[in-house]
């Protein structure tokens, strides 16, 4: 899946992504589907879920959402009704139990790594309804599941849904597609990354012509800081550094900073896509402190620069141009391996 080889770039993305017959055919045949993103979900999760979840009602089933944390609040809007539950919120597990043990099957989005689950992994691994996932990224963890659409190259989770809705032939409504214009418009930069393919447009605009409207989209979900997040954003920008000539810049945010701003971490999101706007770096780095010793590391990149093997070396994963991990020691330590690796990388692509 995912795999064929291609000739030419140029007309990829002009390509239908068509959803595997397998998968289909699981979530048409489920009644009470358990709907799963990756820990601290984004736009992209978050939208593929409410949009399937929707579109599967609308067909007569019972979906449910569950996920590990809470999205960031700016996505909010997007589930007045407050279909998304959260496993850490909802508190008993007793609940999170049983609703994945009321599941027919689990619908994982945006991630096909089973421990990106976080604590709601051994849980739906454990349950004996099956398992597919629906993911862009590139999956190392086929086994895993009893269907799976890895599609890495896809813009977003959200441009996958939106096929399987449409190969269900499923009404996109205007909740469906304000939903759906968010998961693709948050992961492509709104529209303004290398992904950001004519399918995405093309998407786009079937989801404008269906009621997603994209300045009120943009300004709810862009236009919504507090006063803190944005003071936050600041003091990172003024501590930034830079590496290897310029060609690497890096920033820091300390536990401490985020209390005194009283901006949780799942607000973060956005912040190292700032740090692109530094002429000559190829690439951002981004260290966040979670505890004492544990810090998440975002990396980007903005050019030709492959940046996940980097994350997939220290642990973690994600796409060419955007990848993380979480990383355990001092921050000088952990600055420096990261600096290393990518020093070596950077080796790779003359200036
Ligand atoms: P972000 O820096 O925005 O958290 O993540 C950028 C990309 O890297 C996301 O697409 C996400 O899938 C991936 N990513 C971030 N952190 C991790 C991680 O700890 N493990 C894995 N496998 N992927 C990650
Ligand atoms: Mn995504």
């Amino acid at each position: 899946m995912g795999k064929e080889s291609h000739k030419s770039s140029q007309l990829l993305s002009f390509e239908k992504f068509t959803p595997p017959g397998p998968v289909l055919a699981r979530i048409q045949a489920a009644r009470r589907p358990l709907l799963l993103t990756h820990i601290y979900p984004d736009g992209d999760g978050i939208g593929s879920e409410l949009a399937l979840a929707r579109g599967l009602r609308a067909r007569g089933a019972s979906p449910a959402i569950l996920n590990t944390h809470r999205a960031p609040e700016r996505y909010d809007f997007l589930d007045p009704a407050g279909e998304i539950r959260v496993a850490t919120t909802h508190g008993a597990p007793a609940e999170v139990k049983a609703a994945i043990a009321a599941a027919d099957l689990f619908v994982i989005l945006d991630t096909s790594d089973p421990s990106r689950l976080g604590k709601l992994e051994s849980a739906v691994f454990a349950a004996p309804a099956p398992r597919v996932a629906i993911d862009h990224h590139v999956c190392r963890n086929e086994g895993s599941f009893d269907a799976l659409w890895s599609e890495p190259r896809s813009a977003a989770t959200g441009l996958l849904v939106l096929e399987v809705l449409l190969g269900l032939g499923v009404e996109i409504t205007s909740p469906i597609a304000e939903a759906l214009f968010v998961a693709i418009g948050t992961d492509t930069g709104w529209f303004r990354f290398s992904n950001a393919s004519p399918h995405a447009f093309e998407a786009a605009s079937l989801l404008a012509g269906k009621g997603a409207d994209p300045e009120r989209l943009f300004g709810a979900v862009y236009e919504t800081s507090t006063l803190g997040r944005t003071l936050l954003l600041g003091e990172l920008l003024a501590g930034l550094q830079s590496d290897a000539g310029g060609r690497i810049v890096h920033g820091l945010l300390r536990r401490s900073q985020l209390e005194r701003h009283e901006v949780g971490y799942e607000e973060l999101d956005g912040f190292i896509d700032v740090m692109k706007g530094v002429r000559g770096a190829d690439v951002l780095l981004l260290l966040v402190e979670l505890s004492p010793q544990r810090f998440k590391v975002s990396l980007r990149s903005k050019g030709s620069v492959e940046i996940h093997s980097i994350a997939e070396r220290f642990g973690g994963g994600g796409h060419p141009k955007a990848a993380g991990c979480r990383l355990e020691g001092s921050v000088d330590d952990i600055l420096e391996r990261v600096l290393a690796a990518l020093r070596e990388l950077l080796a790779g692509y003359p200036p």
